[in-house]
This record gives structure tokens, C-alpha cells and sequence, in this order.
């Protein structure tokens, strides 16, 4: 509300009235369009007591699209005197009317107010339009959506429609009189220009000039996309000047903008799904509901060997015929083609083989265009490598690469399906689990591709013995089993374990080395109800048995060999403690010249001191520790002690200074070609003069390796000590290679010296072997000498050293001490 009191505006009574009478609507508003005072006339036209109105917004009985221009108008009034009379819509007691409203400011009366007249024009705008057709042109003009400007030859807009405040929010005082392009966007003037200059040159003047430009908004400064029409009428003698006629084209604008941004993306994947269609590594061809081709890429030609014309032509039978010429099931091939064709909306997988080898994995969807087929999508994978690498993975589960036979797995598989069968046979399985003798020494001694070959020879030597329906497994390492099934009788099985036992002990050529193996053979046998593990177990325990006898044998599962198995492993436990816990010890046995009986020295003999079994024998855990590996730190440990025991026995004085010390070396040492380094270590260690020592090697050790071991010999005598062939004549020696062997010493095995002093009627190989020492001049030591009787047999046949238990037991060290100090005393 203005300050202003309405009663008070007026100083006489009379002022009033004279305003009431007049014809038109009088208002005074103030600057915030509040009414402030209005006359008689007001009330009568727009059906309020003024009274009511006063000190109320008219804003409500303005049209609302002529509001805008009503505004503009209004402010432009406050700052003049008088401004142009403007046409609006206003709501009347009777309905909207139209009027002529023309204001001044009377800021004299209060500040801002505004004096208006409404003159109501809508009867005579009726009259005039009904009966003139230029003012119903202009009504026209006036209220059409388009803007249209007068503009004059030199480009200022003369005057413009109603339409530029309805649509611009420009009042058209603001645009009169001033360059077009005050209302256009930069950026666009040089279109608006051109069109200018065109509309300008072009005379003709039913022929628009159409250009596309932005105005500005009047608020926001929003820019909003207007076709202009120019019409060149300068020459008109009427009008002078060029109409311009604006559309607002900002929603086609809008929707060709988004068009293009559609377009563009569509070639976008168009162009990436050719791209990816050329770069995969699959083939692919569509083809449409009539099963012509409308796409397929470089690679699927390349897949089928077919030819980019064959399929340009559309020649299906050849194509066709070209594709089925290269399967292996062309049959199945169209069948299950002709099914997808028919069943259009399945998508389907499946594999194709090739008669060249080549498989393919093929993959079929339906191609829909808005959810309609419209045909399928085949696309072809090259899968061979995969394929063989599966069988190949298939096969390495399942075989052992090495010698191509079964393995563990399927052994198991196997054993398993044939326990199922006698289940309903009513016969018998048999399992023969099977383990080389001297396996190890053979791979230590030649390496392992010759402990391979060995493998593959004993693999083929297997599948020699067996029949057709059995198997042959290798479950690793050196080990392999034997599945029998439909087995008649507990000989047949017996006697197949014998004829491999033949079939192995016989040398085999490997790399130019004849190399002879043994094994040692488990079997059991299976009666409904066992299971293959079960089976595998009691065949492994047999063999254990069979090792444990002497190998190269078979034996027979008993049920009591679980119970030496579990010694078996406790004993393996017990060994590995021992080592940490030093719990072994070592024996000397003497050495004597049978001719002066004068000590010549000690073989150093090892004892395991068991914490709960007491001492025990070297049979006892030998060959254990040889398989488990633990060997070696034995040997060390007694070649280390006795040196240092001699030594110090020397020392004190107790034994003579060329007393020699005999000490056993494994036969998996002899392959080691480190051995000698560490001999000579211990040698250094304490400072043992090689001269003394002698190693005692099995002559088993030696011959299973005659040339490796050769080298490793001469390594051991360069240190400067003697070597010794243990148990000489129980290990198949072969003669010729005696003289060429760096060894010093025989020592006859006591089955010799046993048989050649009996006075039973055989060989006299004891002599023999002396002779042949002789020859090779090699000396000889002739052991387990029980009776004075031997010994003066071996004296006789000209073997002067000798040890057993008739010269004496091998005992330990503060035993042996005594004995020495007691003979010390009084000499022999
Ligand atoms: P070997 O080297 O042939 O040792 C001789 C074996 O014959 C010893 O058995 C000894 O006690 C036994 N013996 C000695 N005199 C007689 C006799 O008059 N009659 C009978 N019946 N036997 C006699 P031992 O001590 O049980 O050793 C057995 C084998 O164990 C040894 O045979 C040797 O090959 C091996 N051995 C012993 N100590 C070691 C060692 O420190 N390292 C290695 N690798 N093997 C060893
Ligand atoms: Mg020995
Ligand atoms: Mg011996």
C-alpha cells in the first residue's frame, strides 16, 4: 500500500467527480500495480466497489499473456510523462474486454503512481474488424504467435508485433528504432547479415529469404532458435521497407539436434560392430527369416574355406555342399540346422568335428529387431587346440607320461569297477604291487634319463607278461602295480609273478649300458567286498615282505604284515630322532695276519643304540636308511669316529702306527661323486695319514655301475687310500672287469670260507678267488672266520688276513680299548 491516503488524493469533491463522469475507466495505481484510487466508471465496467479494490493488486484482472507487455508498458510509464498507448486484455464485470490503456506518471500526486485510462476499444475493434480488413489484419498480426518487424532499409526495426513480449519478454519500445541484431546473438549476426543483404538484393518479393538465428530473451538472457522470413517490400510503394516474420523453431531445433546426436551414435555402432565383427577371431554369418545371408565376416570364410564370391552369388547349394564335404557327421549337421531354423527363437551350442581334425564350437541366437525375429546370428569358434589340450590333460590325469601306462588314478578307477563286476561274478581280482631292488643306485650311478629308460624298459617288459584284459600301473617313482581280473586259480597269478621276475633279471640294453634290475613283488587278492585301497595297501605290505627277504621274490599278503608295517614306520621315525640324538655308535672288529697272529687292524662295524630296543644290528636299519636317504650322514659319522678313534689309540700308544682302519661305505655312496671330497675332508680333520684307511664297497655296488663307480674309485684311491670289494663272489662279478677296477683288496664272503674249509665235495671257490687276487695282485681278507679250522684252511690256500668271530667279535670302543691295553702289556 501506498503512503498515500486515496481519500486525501483529491482536494475538492468536485475534482472527483468530474473524473467520475468521464467516460473511460480511470485508475491510479501505484509502483507495485496496487490500486490506489479508481473513478465511477471503473466500478460500473469491472463490477467492484472501489472501496473493496483499493489498496489491491489489478495484476488478476490482466490477461495473462498480455500481462508481460502490460508490465513493460507500465514501467516505461513511470519514468515518463506519457507514453504510447498500449492495447491489452482486461477481465470486465462482463467477460475479457479489450482496451486502449494510455498512462502518465503523476509522481506529484505520490511517488511512482501512474495515471491511467482504459478506454474500452472491444465493441469498436468488432465493428472495425467485421467491416475492415486491414484492422482485422492488425488484430492479427498482433496476437499471431510469429513476431513480425517492420525493418527499414538500413535495418532498424520500425516497429514490431505484440508477439516479441509474449514470446521474448521484450517490450517493443525497446526494439524500435534500433538494429535488429541488437536482439540476436552474437554469434549469429553474421547469418542475420547475409539474409539481410540477400533479402536486400533480392527484389523479388515472393521470394522469402530464410535464415536461422537465436534472440536473447529479456529476463534470463535464455537463447531461443527463430526461423526469420524476410520479404524485401523497400520497393514496395506502400509499405518501404522489409517484413520480417519470426517463428520460434527452438522445439524442431531441439528435436534435430537430438537426430543428429541419434545419427551420429548409430554410425558410431555401426561402425564398431563392423569393426568388431572384422577383429574377432570367430566366424560369423547371419542370415534372415528366408535364410538368405546378409552378413558374414573375413574370418568365417577363412574358417570354412569358402570363397567371399561363392557367398556374394547366394548359390546355397554350393555353399552348402562346400561345408557338408568337410564334416565328419554332415547328417547330424543339418538336422540339428534345420531344427534351429524352424524352432526361431532358440539360441543353441554344440560342436562340430571335422574330417581334417579341425573342431569348432558353433553358437546360434535368433536376431530380433523390436522383439520380432528377423533371423539368426551363427558365429563358428576354431577350437581344435583346446580340444587336444583337453584330451591331452585328459590323458595326463589319467596316464603316466613316461611309460605311457596308466597311473595311480586309474589304477584305482579300474580296480574299483572290477571289484563291482565280482561282486556279481562271484570271481577274484588280484593286485601285484611292484618295486625295483636298485633303483635308486641306477639313477644315483647313470642319471636320470637312463633310470628313465629303465622305467619305460621295465613298463614294456610289464605289458610283455601280461594278458590282454590285464593292467599294468605305474604309481610312481619306481613302483608299478598289476590288475588281474577274473583270476581262476591263486597259480596263475603266482606263476605271471614269477614270469616277470625272469622277464626283469635279465640285463637290459639302455644307452650302451646292459643294466640287470630286480624287483620285489606284492600280491593279494580281492574277493567282493574289499575296496581298492584296501587291496593296493595289503599288495604294498606283501612287497615290503618280499624286499625284506632278499628281494627280487613275490610274496603273498599275510594278515600279520600289517603289524610289521607299523614297526616298518616306526622304525623310519625312530631312524630320523636318531640321527639328532647320536645314538649311534661303532664296533671294532680285528683284523688278523693268520700267519704271525698280529692285529693288523679293525673294520669300524655300525650299531644303532635304540632307546627302547636296545643294539642293534646293521640289518636292522641299513636298507631303510639307504631309501630314505639318511645314509650318507651314517657313513659320515662312522668314517668320522674311527679315524679319531685311531687316531687317539695312537696316540696313547695302544695300537701300532700302520694299523688300518676298514670302514663300509653304502652302495648309493659309490654313485656320489662328492664322496671323496668329504673323505678327504675328514681325513684333513684329523690329520690321518689315507695310507691306513680302506673303504669297504659291495661288489653288488660296484658292478650295478662299473663305469661310474670306476671314476668315483679312482678319485677315492688318488687320496691315497686302499678300497675294498665287500662280500666278494655273492654279487655276479663279472671278471673281465676286476683287473680294470681301482680296487687293492677282496674280501672273500663267509659263505666261502665256510665251504671251502668243509670238507664236503664242491667248488673250491675260496682257493679261486685267492688265485685270482693273486693274478690281479690284489691282496685278500677272508671274513667271519668261526674255527681255527677255517683258518688254517684260508692260511693253506694263501690268504693271510682275516676277521670272524674265531679271532674276535666286533665290539665297541672302551671294550676294544681294554683288550688293547691289556695286549700292550703282554704282547702276543
Ligand atoms: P660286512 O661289511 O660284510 O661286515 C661283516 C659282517 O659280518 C658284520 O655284520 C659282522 O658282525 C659279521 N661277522 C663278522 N665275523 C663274523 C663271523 O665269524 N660269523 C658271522 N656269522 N658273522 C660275522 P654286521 O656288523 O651285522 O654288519 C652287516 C653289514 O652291514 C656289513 O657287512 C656291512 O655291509 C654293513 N655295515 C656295517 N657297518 C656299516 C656302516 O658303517 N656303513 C654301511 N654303509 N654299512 C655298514
Ligand atoms: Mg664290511
Ligand atoms: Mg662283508
Amino acid at each position: 500500500m501506498s503512503n498515500v491516503n486515496p481519500s486525501n488524493l483529491f482536494s475538492s469533491v468536485e475534482q472527483s467527480r468530474l473524473l467520475d463522469e468521464l467516460p473511460d475507466v480511470v485508475l491510479i495505481l501505484d509502483s507495485n500495480f496496487n490500486l490506489l484510487w479508481a473513478n465511477l466508471r471503473a466500478e460500473e465496467v469491472f463490477g467492484v466497489k472501489a472501496v473493496d479494490f483499493i489498496g489491491h493488486s489489478v495484476v488478476s484482472r490482466i490477461h495473462p499473456d498480455d500481462l508481460e507487455m502490460a508490465q513493460r508498458s507500465f514501467e516505461s510509464m513511470m519514468e515518463r510523462e506519457i507514453g504510447n498507448p498500449i492495447e491489452i486484455r482486461a477481465m470486465a464485470g462482463s467477460g475479457w474486454r479489450l482496451f486502449e490503456v494510455l498512462g502518465r506518471n503523476v509522481n506529484w500526486l505520490s511517488e511512482g503512481a501512474v495515471f491511467f485510462t482504459f478506454r474500452d476499444l472491444t465493441d469498436r475493434r468488432r465493428f472495425e474488424i467485421s467491416h475492415d480488413d486491414v484492422a482485422r489484419f492488425r488484430s492479427l498480426v498482433q496476437h499471431s504467435s510469429a513476431i513480425v518487424f517492420m525493418v527499414s532499409s538500413a535495418g532498424l526495426v520500425q516497429s514490431v508485433s505484440g508477439a516479441i513480449t509474449r514470446n521474448l519478454g521484450l517490450d517493443p519500445e525497446f526494439v524500435e528504432n534500433r538494429a535488429l541484431s541488437a536482439i540476436v546473438a552474437e554469434d549469429d549476426w553474421h547469418i542475420l547479415q547475409s539474409a539481410m543483404d540477400r533479402a536486400r538484393d533480392d527484389t523479388n518479393a515472393t521470394r522469402a529469404v530464410v535464415c536461422c538465428v537465436r534472440f536473447r530473451r529479456h529476463e534470463t538472457q535464455e537463447l531461443v532458435s527463430y526461423e526469420l522470413s524476410i520479404v524485401n517490400l523497400l520497393h514496395d510503394a506502400t509499405l518501404g521497407e522489409m517484413v520480417i516474420t519470426a517463428y520460434d523453431v527452438s522445439a524442431r531445433v531441439a528435436t534435430e539436434a537430438e537426430l543428429q546426436d541419434t545419427m551420429r551414435e548409430l554410425r558410431e555402432t555401426f561402425s564398431l560392430l563392423h569393426a568388431t565383427l572384422e577383429a574377432t577371431a570367430d566366424g560369423i554369418l547371419v542370415v534372415d527369416s528366408n535364410r538368405h545371408i546378409t552378413r558374414f565376416n573375413s574370418q568365417y570364410l577363412r574358417l570354412w574355406h569358402v570363397d567371399e564370391s561363392m557367398l556374394l552369388r547366394g548359390d546355397d547349394h554350393l555353399l552348402i555342399s562346400a561345408i557338408l564335404n568337410q564334416l565328419k557327421e554332415p547328417e547330424a549337421f543339418l538336422a540339428r540346422t534345420e531344427a534351429l531354423y524352424l524352432a526361431t527363437t532358440e539360441e543353441s551350442e554344440d560342436t562340430i568335428e571335422f574330417i581334417d581334425g579341425r573342431v569348432f564350437q558353433r553358437y546360434s541366437k535368433p536376431q530380433y529387431i523390436d522383439g520380432e525375429v528377423v533371423g539368426r546370428v551363427w558365429s563358428f569358434i576354431d577350437v581344435t587346440m583346446q580340444k587336444g589340450l583337453e584330451s591331452d590333460l585328459e590323458h595326463m590325469a589319467f596316464y603316466d607320461g613316461l611309460t605311457g601306462l596308466a597311473n595311480r588314478a586309474l589304477f584305482h578307477d579300474h580296480l574299483d569297477h572290477a571289484i563291482t563286476r565280482i561282486e556279481r561274478n562271484g570271481k577274484y581280482v588280484a593286485v601285484l604291487y611292484l618295486d625295483l631292488d636298485n633303483f635308486k643306485t641306477v639313477n644315483d650311478s647313470l642319471g636320470h634319463t637312463v633310470g628313465d629308460d629303465l622305467l619305460r624298459a621295465v613298463g614294456a617288459a610289464l605289458i610283455g607278461c601280461l594278458r590282454r584284459s590285464d593292467m599294468a600301473a605305474r604309481l610312481g617313482g619306481d613302483e608299478f602295480a598289476i590288475l588281474i581280473e577274473d583270476v581262476e586259480n591263486r597259480h596263475e597269478v603266482i606263476h605271471l609273478a614269477q614270469r616277470i621276475l625272469s622277464s626283469l633279471r635279465e640285463p637290459l640294453a639302455i644307452r650302451s649300458h646292459r643294466v640287470s634290475t630286480t624287483t620285489s613283488i606284492g600280491i593279494t587278492f580281492g574277493a567282493a567286498g574289499s575296496t581298492s585301497e584296501q587291496l593296493l595297501r595289503n599288495a604294498d605290505l606283501a612287497m615290503y615282505r618280499a624286499k625284506s627277504l632278499g628281494k627280487d621274490r613275490y610274496e603273498e599278503f599275510q594278515d600279520d604284515m600289517h603289524t610289521a608295517v607299523l614297526a616298518h614306520l616306526e622304525l623310519e621315525a625312530d631312524l630320523r630322532r636318531s640321527l639328532l640324538e647320536e645314538q649311534f655308535v661303532v664296533h671294532y672288529q680285528p683284523i688278523v695276519d693268520l700267519s704271525s697272529k698280529e692285529l693288523v687292524g679293525f673294520e669300524a662295524l655300525v650299531r644303532w643304540n635304540h632307546p627302547s630296543r636296545g643294539l642293534l644290528a646293521p640289518s636292522e636299519f641299513i636298507t631303510r636308511a639307504e631309501e630314505m636317504g639318511i645314509i650318507s650322514s651314517i657313513d659320515h659319522f662312522v668314517l668320522n669316529e674311527s679315524c679319531r678313534q685311531i687316531s687317539q689309540w695312537n696316540a696313547l700308544g695302544l695300537i701300532e702306527s700302520d694299523l688300518i682302519i676298514s670302514v663300509n661305505v653304502s652302495a648309493s655312496e659309490v654313485a656320489d661323486a662328492t664322496l671323496a671330497e668329504r673323505v678327504s675332508s675328514v681325513l684333513r680333520d684329523h690329520d690321518f695319514d689315507p695310507s691306513r684307511l680302506v673303504l669297504e664297497i659291495t661288489e653288488s655296488a660296484i658292478m650295478t655301475n662299473v663305469r661310474g663307480a670306476a671314476v668315483n674309485l679312482r678319485a677315492l684311491k688318488d687320496l691315497g687310500l686302499s678300497v675294498a670289494v665287500d662280500d666278494f663272489g655273492t654279487g655276479y662279478s663279472s671278471l673281465t672287469h676286476l683287473g680294470s677296477l681301482p680296487i687293492d683288496i677282496l674280501k672273500i664272503d663267509r659263505s666261502f670260507v665256510e665251504v671251502g674249509a668243509s670238507d664236503k665235495v664242491q667248488p673250491d671257490l675260496a682257493r679261486a678267488i685267492v688265485e685270482l687276487a693273486g693274478t690281479l695282485q690284489l691282496r685278500t681278507i677272508a671274513e667271519g672266520v668261526e674255527t681255527e679250522h677255517q683258518a688254517e684252511y684260508l692260511l693253506e690256500i694263501g690268504c693271510r688276513w682275516a676277521q670272524g668271530y674265531h679271532l674276535g667279535r666286533p665290539i665297541d670302543a672302551s671294550a676294544t680299548e681294554i683288550l688293547l691295553r691289556q695286549r700292550s702289556e703282554k704282547p702276543l
